[in-house]
């Protein structure tokens, strides 16, 4: 029986701090601190309790990042981890991101059918929800399966679940943050994930 990566996107696959911090106030208007936008991950993004967002349209928000976002160039050495994963493992993506901007991002890297389903912020909001609807319909067991991902949030949804997470602390929180979900490990390099993965 093959074995599953789940992959985070925002701050795993691509590190779109930066970007999204900047899209979020052209948008809304609303300017938020790094930290602040920061802490909205430290639960499920769409639980936040942020007012100034709360009244946000966020496939608005996907609809108007897409051009943007679709066009990112992914970093040679992520690429070249994907290939090299894809070929020992069945890799997903969960993500609170919108499932086209995703998917279109992949395509135009040419990555897209490496992956063999990409779930994100519809038709389900909780990342606990994609995770269980993977596990049925590929007939996954949790212990076969690990979450790569680089938020305290999404740790404590892969908790629930059961499935076992790789944190990473090169996306939006550091290794303090992370530490408090008790995540499997924390690396710091792609290397460093690959190597605990191959064990
Ligand atoms: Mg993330």
């Amino acid at each position: 029986m093959r074995k599953a990566i789940i992959f985070d996107f925002d701050g795993v696959i691509h590190n779109t701090f930066d970007f999204h911090r900047a899209k979020v106030k052209e948008f809304t208007g609303v300017a938020l601190s790094e930290s602040e936008y920061r802490d909205i991950h430290n639960g499920n993004f769409f639980a936040h309790k942020i007012d100034r967002l709360k009244d946000v349209d966020w496939p608005a928000y996907g609809g108007f990042i897409y051009h943007d976002i679709s066009n990112l160039k992914i970093e040679g050495e992520m690429e070249k981890a994907l290939l090299r994963l894809s070929k020992k493992f069945d890799l997903f993506i969960v993500s609170s991101g919108g499932t086209k901007n995703i998917s279109d991002y992949l395509k135009n890297n040419n990555v897209a059918e490496i992956f063999k389903e990409v779930l994100g912020s519809e038709p389900h909001k909780s990342k606990i929800d994609k995770f269980k609807f993977i596990f049925s319909k590929y007939k996954l067991d949790p212990n076969d399966c690990i979450f790569i991902t680089d938020t305290l949030g999404d740790i404590l949804e892969a908790n629930v679940v059961n499935i076992k997470t790789l944190a990473v602390d090169f996306g939006y929180h550091g290794r303090e943050m992370l530490r408090k979900g008790n995540p499997f490990k924390i690396v710091s390099s792609l290397s460093e994930l690959l190597k605990i993965i191959d064990e």
